[in-house]
């Protein structure tokens, strides 16, 4: 391709919405024009990045035995109905919905384990038509509430999505290692450093989950981490040790105090010189289900941060949200900030973290205005709550496989998702096959994502420097640009189109970059689009040498034209 025909255009600052640096430089190097709120027009640059992943994508997935279909983006709700997700869908307003001429109702899909289901159903009736895995690569939409950082967050994104359909538990189990492995070699051939973590299964519904995730500041998933004894998982998900609080010693009797104007932790501490830990905070939630609303009052560790989506999974909700100044005021008689678990309201749902199991004569809000509870002992000035891990961990907690090693937390991108979903839609969509022993029995699926557009944002997130994008070599847009420092200088030109031609026959993807524009220019184009290696003919041709430059090191060297594809070569296979 020569630059003069690319269709393309740099620009010298970065978009007004722009917050994180790949959204800044994919923009600035001309891959991506937004159409609208989290919907972009990819350039031929970007399509050519994303082909990229998807072809790689598609080869291991064929490698790994599973089939390509393509599935259609408008689906029925009926489909959704039978699963019982429409109305989580609806009320969380992610899905794209219409209605068609006749007025029937439509989603565009953000996410496809019905239509598979539906699909699946249709053709399989023995054990001996399972397993099977089915895949497609398309456009995914979701009405986000946050579409940002470009195609990190789009509402209409690519998406890899698999689905497995197995006779039994150990059949699930394999095919869910054979996409896990697939995906280690996927990513591994993208170039991207990454890791694998322990996930929670959020609205997709299902056991056991893993997120693979590129490691990036960016992110906005933490990970919580104990390499030493391989232990990973999304802090959304993570368990931990924790030190005891300090004993409160045999129970005394419950006094109330007042506390004017105090209600932080920290003005507690001060107050009463007490250490968080000694102290258990109550924060009253709303949670949504299909028929209606409860309010969930949670008993936490003064020092520790209650993790909601742990708090979600467990009350198994359509939504959850802090509740509002009015119910607080109505379950605990009392201003926001005096809440406790001594006298709430009988309508409000009890739930303790486990930290608080056995801590005696702790401090707690009143449930009156301006006043808090000293030696309270839950269990025996309330009921006993239900003991639930709804604890965020942290840094320097201990790890659950080795209480000698720490978590420690990085930032991650979430670029795939594996699920073992068991007999969810199956059950609920009636996926039955004959058994050996002559029964009927629900299929059990496995679902795997990965966010094909999602990935180049988070590609250039992981690699990029002060002059622009360093791609991995395997998604780069052309691997090699070319270009002649005089306008003027013939045997340049010619000596330029011939290894033009002679590159692109040995597979490479070429730029020629012919523009009539200074040198200057030129490089620095070549720089912020992040094309792995330059090749100028300068000064030196007239001794037969042309300067090559590796984008990610910065390299450079005067060689011969012979010398240039083993020079490329050995800096790609480090
Ligand atoms: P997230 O937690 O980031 O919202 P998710 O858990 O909802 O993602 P999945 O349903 O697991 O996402 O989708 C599979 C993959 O699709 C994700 O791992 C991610 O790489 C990608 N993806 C999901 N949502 C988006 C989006 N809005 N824009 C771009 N890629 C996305
Ligand atoms: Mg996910």
């Amino acid at each position: 391709m020569r630059s003069t025909q690319l269709f393309f255009k740099t620009y010298y600052d970065d978009p007004a919405d722009a917050e994180i640096i790949s959204h800044k430089l994919m923009a600035r190097a001309g891959y991506l024009v937004k159409t609208g709120a989290g919907i972009y027009t990819l350039t031929p640059l970007l399509w050519r990045v994303v082909k990229k992943v998807m072809n790689i994508i598609c080869e291991e997935m064929d490698r790994s035995g599973a089939q390509e279909i393509m599935m259609p983006i408008l689906q029925p709700f009926s489909l959704w109905k039978e699963s019982g997700r429409l109305d989580g869908y609806l009320k969380a307003n992610i899905l794209f919905n219409l209605k068609d001429r006749k007025g029937g109702e439509l989603a565009l899909g953000p996410t496809h384990e019905e239509v598979v289901t539906d699909l699946v159903r249709r053709s399989v009736s023995s054990h001996k038509d399972l397993p099977v895995i089915l895949y497609q690569q398309q456009m995914k939409f979701r009405d986000e509430i946050r579409p940002r950082f470009g195609l990190m967050r789009g509402r209409e994104f690519m998406m890899k999505d698999a689905y497995s359909f197995d006779a039994d538990q150990e059949g699930l189990d394999k095919s869910y290692e054979t996409m896990k492995a697939a995906y280690h070699r996927i990513f591994k051939r993208l170039g991207l450093r990454y890791v694998v973590v322990d996930a929670d299964s959020g609205a997709i519904g299902g056991s056991g989950s893993q997120e693979f995730m590129v490691t990036a500041e960016a992110g906005e998933d933490a990970l919580m981490l104990c390499e030493e004894a391989g232990y990973g998982a999304n802090v959304e998900k993570a368990v931990c040790i924790i030190p005891d609080a300090p004993d409160g010693g045999e129970p005394k009797e419950m006094r109330k105090e007042a506390t004017p104007e105090i209600k932080s932790v920290e003005q507690l501490c001060e107050f009463f010189d007490l250490p968080a830990s000694r102290m258990v905070k109550t924060v009253i939630y709303k949670a949504v289900f299909a028929e209606d609303e409860k309010v969930v009052a949670v008993l936490m560790r003064g020092d520790r941060q209650i993790n909601e989506v742990k708090l979600e999974n467990r009350l198994d909700c359509l939504a959850l949200h802090l509740a509002d100044d009015e119910t607080v005021r109505r379950v605990t008689g009392a201003e926001p900030g005096f809440a406790g678990p001594v006298g709430l309201a009988e309508e409000v749902l009890v739930l303790a973290d486990e930290s608080t199991k056995g801590m005696t004569n702790v401090l707690c809000g009143c449930n009156e205005t301006d006043y808090h509870l000293l030696d309270v002992n839950i269990g025996r000035d309330c009921e006993t709550p239900e003991y639930l891990d709804l604890m965020t961990a942290e840094p320097g907690d201990r790890c659950v496989l080795d209480q000698t090693k720490e978590l420690t937390v990085v930032r991650g991108i979430e670029v795939g998702h594996i699920f073992k979903l068991g007999d969810k839609y199956s059950q609920s969509m009636g996926l039955k096959f004959m058994g050996k022993d002559g029964k009927q029995h629900a299929a059990l699926m496995g679902c795997y994502g990965i966010g094909s557009t999602r990935i180049a944002a988070a590609a250039v997130e992981q690699n990029h420097d002060g002059d622009g994008i360093v791609w991995p070599h395997a998604i780069a847009p052309f691997h090699v640009v070319l270009t002649v420092a005089g306008k003027k200088d013939s045997d340049g030109i010619a000596a330029c189109e011939t290894l033009y031609s002679q590159l692109m026959e040995e597979g490479q993807d070429v730029l020629l970059d012919d523009r009539p524009i200074g040198l200057g220019a030129r490089l620095k184009d070549a720089e912020l689009m992040g094309i792995p290696f330059r090749i100028l003919f300068g000064r030196g041709f007239k001794e037969g040498k042309v300067e090559i430059k590796c984008r990610r090191t910065g390299e450079t060297a005067d060689i011969g034209l012979d010398e240039i594809s083993a020079w490329m070569e050995s800096r790609v296979s480090e």
